[in-house]
């Protein structure tokens, strides 16, 4: 890993990039014609975006670059294999757009799109054209909110927040400001690896978070960065303006196959994210996505890989749980002994259940927590199965 110099980001140049978004893969001519051609049936069902600067970070001359697996499609993507809501958020959308599942919390799904599709993403759904979920008017959320002085926290996510334009991010960050309770407001932004130009060529942008990122009342970014090698000059510059201007930085990331399912590349990334003020908050199980079969990595290996990057770097980038967000709730997979794989609730939707320890059968090709098999006499037997469970098959 190089050393970052930020004395040699020179912003002015930064200021004047402008990233070009590509949709097809016809645009991308590092992938022989042959390859498109089966490419662009995947793009048909699960579109491609991607941008001039993040293909740049492909390194062509090998076919399992980490960053290739990101973004460019894969004809194992078509698989029957998944759901396109694997997490039922429906189930907790309030009103268009706004999700309510946790006491304190409350998601805004203010945009659609993003600097560049991962290909993995578990909400996927949103980029298809028939889906409005997301509402351009916030009004019904933002009205939900100040109704209810339970929430401290609201989660600005989609898509993208970044993507969407200054002004408008000002316009709800303003009225959430005028709510007294929200203390908090996280913007869920994979921006500062596709696009840190976004970040670093928009001194209104900072100026926001400098503005209603206050002692008392956070503004946090809830970063995504999956590999070590998105970690560029650029990338972290855009974190240091961030942190600069007030912001309190944190990454999460899921557990991805050909990516950082490896301890080496998870660990040296928690060891730079520490480095940089973004430390490791949340490593997400791959959802059981339409999709996402290529990507999916299971529980027992997952914890594994898990567990050999914990022993690796310091406490701060030690930090991380290891989660299913599951539809009951955040799932921390926190173990195996005795032949069974250990959870826990670190977040519940059922206030009776939160921190319960539960005990499954182990099984090395279980994906998510509805093809595990409870231990006889567990807490884990009280729990309804998931319609995710009767409805599809399961995924293995
Ligand atoms: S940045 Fe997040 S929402 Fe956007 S494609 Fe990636 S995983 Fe999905």
């Amino acid at each position: 890993m190089t050393t970052v110099d930020l004395s040699n980001i020179r912003l002015p140049a930064a200021l004047r990039r402008r990233v070009k978004y590509i949709r097809s893969v016809d645009q991308i001519p590092n992938i022989p014609p042959e390859e498109r051609e089966k490419l662009r049936k995947v793009t048909e069902k699960y579109v491609l975006r991607a941008n001039d600067y993040y293909l740049k970070l492909i390194d062509w001359n090998d076919p399992n670059d980490p960053i290739r697996q990101l973004i460019i499609p894969r004809v194992e993507e078509l698989s029957d294999w998944g759901i396109l809501d694997a997490s039922n958020e429906a189930s907790v959308t309030v009103a268009p757009g706004v999700q309510h599942k946790y006491q304190h919390t409350v998601l805004l799904l203010c945009n659609e799109v993003c600097g560049a599709y991962c290909r993995y993403c578990f909400r996927k759904r949103l980029f298809m054209d028939e889906n409005d979920e997301v509402t351009n008017d916030v009004s019904e959320g933002l009205r939900h909110i100040a109704s209810d002085p339970e929430v401290t926290n609201v989660l600005l996510t989609g898509g993208d927040p970044l993507l969407m334009s200054t002004r408008r991010l000002r316009d709800i960050i303003e009225e959430l400001r005028g709510i007294p309770h929200v203390r908090i407001i996280r913007i869920g932004s994979k921006m500062p690896a596709f696009d840190p130009f976004r970040i670093l060529g928009d001194p209104e942008l900072l100026k926001l978070f400098r503005t209603h990122s206050t002692p008392r009342k956070r503004i946090y970014l809830m970063a995504h960065f999956d590999h070590p090698r998105e970690l560029t000059d650029e990338a972290v510059a855009a974190i240091d303006a961030l942190i600069r201007s007030g912001v309190i930085c944190v990454n999460q990331c899921p557990l991805i196959k050909g990516i950082n399912d490896d301890p080496a590349v998870l660990a040296e990334l928690y060891r730079e994210l520490s480095f940089i003020g973004c430390p490791p908050y949340y490593l997400f199980q791959c959802r059981p996505t339409a999709g996402n079969e290529p990507y999916a990595v299971p529980l027992v290996r997952g914890w594994e890989i898990f567990r050999e990057a914990m022993r690796q770097g310091s406490g701060l980038a030690r930090r991380p749980r290891y989660v299913m967000s599951h539809e009951l709730g955040k799932v921390e997979i926190v173990g195996i002994e005795d032949g069974h794989l250990l959870l826990r609730f670190h977040r519940s939707k059922d206030p009776e259940f939160r921190g319960v320890l539960m005990a499954y059968k182990l099984n090395d090709k279980a994906y998510w927590l509805d093809e595990l098999e409870p231990v006889e006499g567990t807490e884990a037997r009280k729990y309804p199965p998931s319609p995710w469970l009767g409805v599809h098959d399961s995924p293995c």
